[in-house]
């Protein structure tokens, strides 16, 4: 498993000056926490920058520095250190929540890596993301007519069991086509890993674009979610 720390030349601890091995935020050998540490949210656990992450290792790791950094241990420390433990705390929380998440974990590193991914990036080109996929385009195209059809009825109050089903199944397959692009996202995750830096570049974008059809996808699954009121 990756676990080797990423940091090339460790830090050193500002009291002790012991090499920082396992994390920035903390010193092994003396437990002071570390001020001002910036970090990226691998380098929180000292984890290589790469998306095949052993959960189970990540949330052990977690619990043993949330203990560890936790503000009721530097009750007595100075000032500077006990804001230290307060930020050395929040950024953990945050490194924990994004790298748990096999999707949030990707949209992180994607922008570590420089690309712009993810909703924030949605938010500021809406026009693009309103923009099927290609090959969705036809099933799309039908899928809102449905959704306009069932808006219509619903406000006249008229049942239409043919285009109930219609829609049922439709959220099904775009369901499905869900699941694969998260396995897709798997695989090329894996390629990631493995990859050089050409490889990587090229995973690099294929799992942007994954990103995207997938936010696209969910987002039709919550339009007809909405109008089945389920
Ligand atoms: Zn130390």
């Amino acid at each position: 498993m990756p676990t080797a720390p990423s940091i090339s030349a460790p830090a050193t601890c500002w009291a002790c000056s012991a090499a920082l091995t396992s994390s920035p935020l903390l010193c092994p050998a003396c437990g002071k926490v570390q001020l001002a540490a910036s970090a990226d949210y691998f380098q929180v656990f000292g984890l290589e920058r790469l998306l095949g992450l052993d959960t189970t290792r990540l949330e052990k790791e977690f619990h043993r520095l949330s203990r560890r950094l936790h503000p009721d241990r530097f009750a007595r420390a100075t000032q500077q250190e006990q804001q230290g433990s307060l930020a050395a705390t929040a950024l953990l929380n945050d490194a924990y929540r994004t790298l748990r998440d096999p999707i949030q974990r990707v949209e992180y590193l994607l922008k570590l890596e420089g690309l712009k991914v993810g909703e924030e990036n949605a938010g500021k080109n809406k026009s693009a993301d309103r923009q099927p996929p290609a090959d969705l385009l036809e099933e799309v195209f039908d899928l809102n007519m449905q959704l306009e059809e069932m808006r219509m009825n619903k406000k006249i109050g008229e049942d239409d069991p043919a285009l109930l089903a219609d829609l049922t199944s439709a959220r099904a397959r775009f369901e499905s086509l869900l699941a694969a692009v998260d396995n897709d996202l798997a695989t090329t995750g894996a390629a990631w890993d493995a990859g050089n830096s050409a490889a990587r570049e090229s995973a690099a974008q294929s799992l942007a674009a994954l990103l995207d059809r997938r936010r696209y996808l969910r987002n039709l699954v919550r339009d007809v979610n909405e109008v089945l009121g389920a």
